[in-house]
This record gives structure tokens, C-alpha cells and sequence, in this order.
């Protein structure tokens, strides 16, 4: 390097502490977001593939930074489960999720045969009170378990086998169903399928991506085979990342029987979300 140019090191350097920087004020103000209640709940119907059928919910976090614009919780949960504050954090989202489907239960007989979905934390399910919080939050919002599911990624199926086969068998004891999020973008192995006991399989968004009028034949094909494996093995499947009605007519012609994506609705606010279940009762 010649003049005032920087080496490649220097560089990095610099780059590294604006990061570590950035991150500390990321940190901070999670902290104080936590206590200030700045998180909010956003609701993103899953529909049947045919008829449109609203049948549930996933229900999707938010941060409301007073002076930013929403945070992605692609960002900030990272940061969370860096920092431990994924516990608290995880805690208030399951608490308003199943506050929110209680509350929709009790002013539409509809919603009774819906289910809210709620995204877990490996952290959150590793921790030692996860079985009882789950409980105690089921108990104290008056929520049934036919009307939770809970969405689990393949990485905690496998980082946490024995504790796995231990709980989902008790959770759905209490009518609570299991998904396993994003599947065929990990360590996908057909053998935990057969061991785990879970009722749905969301289909990753890349897949459906290549779903389209030159639809990439290699998705198709994993499609079609992740479709056929739930068959077998008596699972429901989700599509998620539906954004188009092609993909929506591949995917009924494959059998896929739900779907979400912004071909049905965005994440909704919880007051969109009511009126959009509103009107599913003229339907
Ligand atoms: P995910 O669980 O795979 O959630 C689906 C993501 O896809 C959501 O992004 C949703 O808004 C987005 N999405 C849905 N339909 C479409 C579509 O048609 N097109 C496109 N381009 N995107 C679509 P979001 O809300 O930003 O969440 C990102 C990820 O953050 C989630 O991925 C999940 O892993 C995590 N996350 C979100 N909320 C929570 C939560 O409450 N707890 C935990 N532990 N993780 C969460
Ligand atoms: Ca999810
Ligand atoms: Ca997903
Ligand atoms: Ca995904």
C-alpha cells in the first residue's frame, strides 16, 4: 500500500470496530426495547391450497425501534440469542401469540378451528422451564392446545435429539402440533422424519421460488419428493413464499394442501388480521 491508502489489515480493522460498534448499540437498545415494550406481533394467514380456506396463522415478530423503521427479525433474533435475551424475548412473543388466538377463539366461533404458529428459538426450547412456560402460558391465557403449533427448525431437531423425543411427544399430548420450518435447507436426513413425531412440513420458500412458467425442474422434483415423503409418513405440507397463482396451481397440482405468501396476504397487523378472520364468516 502507498500514501494514505489502507492496507487490506487496516481495513479490516476499521471495518471490525464499526461492526463490534454497531452491534454494542444494537445490543443496548434490545435491552431497553425488551423493557419498553417496542415488539409487536405481525399475523400471516396460511390458507388451504384450493379454496382459500383461512387455516391459521404464523405469527411473525417485529421491532418497533423508536427511531429507526422496523427492525427484521432477521437481524435482531441473532443478536438476541448472542446476548441471552432471547429467553425473555421469546417468552413475550409466545405470551402474545397465545393471548391473541385466545382472544380470537372467544369472539369468533370460526377461529376455534384455527391454529396460531409460533416460531421457536433453539435456546428458548433448550431452556430447562420450556415445557412448563409453555404450560403455564397455555393455562393463563385460557388457550387450548388444538389451537397451538409450534414451528421448530431441522438444526434444533438434531442439536437436541433426545430432548426433542422427549418433549414433542409430551407437547402433543396436549393437542399442541409440530411443523419443522424451512425443510430441505439444513441437514435435512430422512431418518430423524421417522423418528420425530411432527405434523407438518413447511416447504422453503428457494423451493417454491423455482416454481415457475420456466419452473426450474430440479425444484419440482424436490417438491414433488418432500410432498410424497409427508404422504408416506401421514404429515401435513405447507408451502411458504407463495407469491405467485402459478405457483399456486403447481402446487395444488402437486398436492401440497397449504400455502402462504404474499399471493394471499403479508404479514398482517393483529387488528388486519381480525378483520380478514371478520370476514371469512360471510365466506
Ligand atoms: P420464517 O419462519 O421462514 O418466516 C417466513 C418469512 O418469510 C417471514 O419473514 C415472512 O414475512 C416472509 N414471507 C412470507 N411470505 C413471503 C412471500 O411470499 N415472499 C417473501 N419474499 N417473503 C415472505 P420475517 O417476518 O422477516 O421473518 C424472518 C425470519 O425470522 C423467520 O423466517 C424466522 O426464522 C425468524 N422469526 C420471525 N419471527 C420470529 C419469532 O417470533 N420467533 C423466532 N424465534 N423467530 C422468528
Ligand atoms: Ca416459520
Ligand atoms: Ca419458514
Ligand atoms: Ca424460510
Amino acid at each position: 500500500a502507498k500514501g494514505n491508502n489502507l492496507t487490506s489489515y487496516e481495513l479490516f480493522n476499521v471495518e471490525m470496530r464499526q461492526t463490534v460498534q454497531e452491534i454494542f448499540e444494537l445490543e443496548t437498545s434490545l435491552r431497553q426495547a425488551l423493557e419498553e415494550q417496542q415488539f409487536i406481533l405481525h399475523y400471516q394467514p396460511i390458507v388451504s391450497t384450493n379454496s382459500l380456506q383461512l387455516l391459521g396463522f404464523e405469527a411473525l415478530v417485529r421491532w418497533v425501534h423508536p427511531d429507526k423503521d422496523l427492525i427484521s427479525p432477521r437481524k435482531f433474533i441473532p443478536l438476541a440469542e448472542e446476548t441471552g435475551l432471547i429467553i425473555p424475548l421469546s417468552e413475550w412473543i409466545f405470551e402474545e401469540a397465545c393471548g391473541q388466538m385466545a382472544q380470537w377463539c372467544a369472539h369468533f366461533p370460526i377461529a376455534n378451528s384455527l391454529k396460531i404458529s409460533v416460531n421457536i428459538a433453539a435456546y428458548h426450547f433448550q431452556s430447562p422451564q420450556f415445557l412448563a412456560t409453555i404450560e403455564q402460558t397455555l393455562a393463563k391465557t385460557k388457550l387450548l392446545g388444538k389451537n397451538l403449533k409450534l414451528e421448530l427448525t431441522e438444526s434444533l431437531l438434531i442439536k437436541n435429539t433426545d430432548r426433542v423425543l422427549s418433549l414433542l411427544p409430551q407437547l402433543q399430548k396436549q393437542g399442541i402440533e409440530i411443523s419443522l420450518d424451512d425443510f430441505g435447507t439444513g441437514y435435512s436426513s430422512l431418518n430423524y422424519l421417522k423418528r420425530f413425531p411432527i405434523n407438518t412440513l413447511k416447504i422453503d420458500k428457494s423451493f417454491v421460488d423455482g416454481l415457475d412458467y420456466d419452473s426450474n425442474q430440479a425444484d419440482v422434483s424436490i417438491i414433488k419428493a418432500i410432498i410424497y415423503i409427508a404422504q408416506s409418513l401421514g404429515m401435513n405440507v405447507v408451502a411458504e413464499g407463495v407469491e405467485t397463482d402459478f405457483q399456486r396451481k403447481q402446487l395444488q397440482k402437486l398436492q401440497c394442501e397449504a400455502i402462504q405468501g404474499y399471493l394471499i396476504f403479508p404479514p398482517l397487523t393483529s387488528q388486519e388480521a381480525t378483520n380478514f378472520i371478520n370476514s371469512q364468516l360471510s365466506v
